[in-house]
Parts: structure tokens; C-alpha cells; sequence
């Protein structure tokens, strides 16, 4: 949730691993033409299943998927060609039906505390924008979900200026996947942990599948821990609902941006009926699990009490919105 350029701003924004479970596993990832004249499949997207059809009709053993796989999502190899683990025959082969693209960086901004914007051109001319924050203990990377927003937050450029479709989960997935290659040939001995913030253009709840899909590679192949993983929304409990039986359990940022139903219908109109308070305490039933005590939402409530009185103090005294 929220845009990369308005909201964070360069100057101001914030704050790999193991190939685990690739046999057997499989990710909904889609298809991914991406732009090109070329007529050649694009392998980057294939989920594990898909990778095991084309080269069973190369007639190779099943394993070779699980090594394919390896290179697009955890090596995040450029082209067939670097799959050095191969045979040079099978890479020429594949080469010959196959590719590996993403999606083509138009522009790139880059500031003096090592921040680096990038502004990526998808299918159908919609644009995007990821963003790479280094910071002393940690790398961050700020990636989008949706090419404008349906949301419309009435300080937000990105909801202004309209929305135009979700991304695909190949595409959510190759904004990672080209920042940490932006990034890593500068420092390849940089062991600062990473961090995927989903606090890019869009609002992630509204394309959950493809984001999950995206997150689940994030995770599983590119060694991403839960914790390093963060979902930020403006809340649609009925949607928050949808992520509380999802394992791994990413981290959630929900930005009220303020607490009265009132104003919230006019700072973020497409949150329609719901209220602050239901997405609270959504959100702490998501947090808990679905089987999570009354005792802890009430818990919940009383908390929830205590910052609306905060955020009616702030108000008084005329200090920001509570978030
Ligand atoms: S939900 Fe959409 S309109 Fe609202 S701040 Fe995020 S990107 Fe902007």
C-alpha cells in the first residue's frame, strides 16, 4: 500500500538464501510475457510444474525443473545462458523456445544517501515503481502491486491519477529480483539482511493472489524470513479475514491514517462502511490466528478505546493524525 514516490519521497523513505522445498512445491505464479518482439516463452513466472512440462518435452529427468527453478528465483539468473549447471546441449535447447525477461527499467533515480528509485514498464504501457533503501543493518525494497489505485486516498498521487490493473505475480516478484541484482553488484559482500516492504503502488489486499503467489518465492526461494516480509494496507477487514490462515505469516502495517470513520471516508473513500475499529480488530484476530480467544479481541477493544482517546488528545492539540 502507498505509492513509493509521493508518499515516501526519496530523500525521505525508510527503512539470501537457501533454495528450500523447490521439488514438489509449486507457485501460482502465471505465465509472464512481458514486453518484447520476441517470440520465445518467457521462463521468468513459470511456476515449478510448468517448468517440469517444457523440459520433460526436452526429455530431461524431473530434477532438471527443481535446478531451473533454482536459477530464475534464487539465483535470479539473466538468461538461459548463465544456468551453468546445465548441459551446454539442454541450455542451447531451451534457449532455442525460451527466454528469461523482466520487465524493462525506463528510468532510475538515484540519491545521495544510496537510495535508488526505479520506474519499470510493463505490458499495456501501465508503469511502476520499486524502490531500493539501503540503511546501516539492513537493505529494504519497496515494490508495487497495482499499476495506479482503485483506492483513491485523497493525498496520494498514485490514487489521483487512476488505476489501470493488478500486476501479475511475475511482475510483483521481478521488482525483487531486479533491485537485489541493482543492488548486489555494487557491494557483493554485503551480508545486510534483506527486507521486502509491500508499501509500493497499489493496494496489496485488493490483489492478494498474485501478492501471496509473489511472497511464497520471496520466502521460500529467495530466503526471505517471515519477518523481513511486510504487508501494508489501508485494511479491508473482509480481506485482512483472507490472510489469517496464510503461513508463513508475513507482517502487517495497517495505516488508519486516522481512527474517526468520518474522516477516514474522506482521506481513504474506497474504505467505504468500514470501520477503524473493525479493522483493528480483524487485524488482531489475523495476527492471533482464527481460533484466537474473545478475551484477546476484547483485549483489543479496550486498546483500540485507549488510541481513540490519543488520537482525539492529538487532535486537540492539533498534532498529526494517529497511524
Ligand atoms: S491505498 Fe492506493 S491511493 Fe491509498 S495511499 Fe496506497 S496507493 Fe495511494
Amino acid at each position: 500500500m502507498g505509492p513509493v514516490a509521493d508518499r515516501q519521497g526519496l530523500a525521505r523513505a525508510p527503512g539470501e538464501g537457501g533454495l528450500s522445498r523447490v521439488f514438489g512445491r509449486k507457485a501460482a505464479l502465471g505465465d509472464n510475457p512481458q514486453v518484447s518482439s520476441d517470440a520465445r516463452r518467457n521462463l521468468f513466472g513459470l511456476d515449478l510444474s510448468s517448468l517440469g512440462e517444457i523440459l520433460t518435452s526436452l526429455g530431461q529427468p524431473a530434477y532438471r525443473a527443481g535446478q531451473v527453478y533454482g536459477w530464475l528465483y534464487a539465483r535470479r539468473a539473466r538468461a538461459v545462458g548463465d544456468m551453468t549447471d546445465l548441459p551446454k546441449a539442454l541450455r542451447e535447447n531451451l534457449s532455442a523456445g525460451h527466454d528469461l525477461r523482466w520487465p524493462e527499467v525506463v528510468e532510475r533515480q538515484h540519491s545521495s544517501d544510496g537510495t535508488l528509485k526505479l520506474l519499470f514498464r510493463l505490458e499495456g504501457e501501465a508503469t511502476i515503481e520499486s524502490v531500493y533503501i539501503p540503511e546501516l543493518r539492513r537493505r529494504t525494497i519497496c515494490i508495487s502491486t497495482q499499476a495506479g489505485c482503485p483506492v483513491k486516498c485523497a493525498f496520494c498521487l498514485t490514487g489521483i491519477s487512476g488505476y489501470k490493473r493488478n500486476l501479475k505475480a511475475a511482475e510483483i516478484l521481478s521488482q525483487v529480483a531486479h533491485v537485489m541484482n541493482e543492488a548486489a553488484p555494487s557491494s557483493p559482500r554485503d551480508e545486510r539482511p534483506w527486507n521486502v516492504v509491500v508499501m509500493g503502488m497499489g493496494e496489496p489486499l485488493l490483489n492478494y493472489e498474485n501478492l501471496s503467489a509473489a511472497l511464497d518465492v520471496v520466502h521460500d526461494e529467495m530466503g526471505l524470513g517471515a519477518r523481513k516480509i511486510t504487508v501494508s494496507t489501508v485494511g479491508f477487514p473482509e480481506r485482512l479475514n483472507k490472510l489469517a490462515p496464510k503461513k508463513p505469516r508475513f507482517q502487517l502495517a495497517i495505516s488508519l491514517h486516522t481512527p474517526f470513520q468520518e474522516q477516514r471516508d474522506v482521506l481513504v473513500p474506497a474504505s467505504g462502511a468500514d470501520a477503524a475499529r473493525d479493522i483493528l480488530l480483524e487485524a488482531e484476530l489475523t495476527a492471533s490466528g482464527p481460533s484466537a480467544p474473545p478475551v484477546r479481541a476484547a483485549r483489543v477493544a479496550a486498546g483500540l478505546a485507549a488510541a481513540l482517546a490519543l488520537a482525539a488528545l492529538a487532535a486537540w492539540l492539533g498534532t498529526e493524525l494517529l497511524r
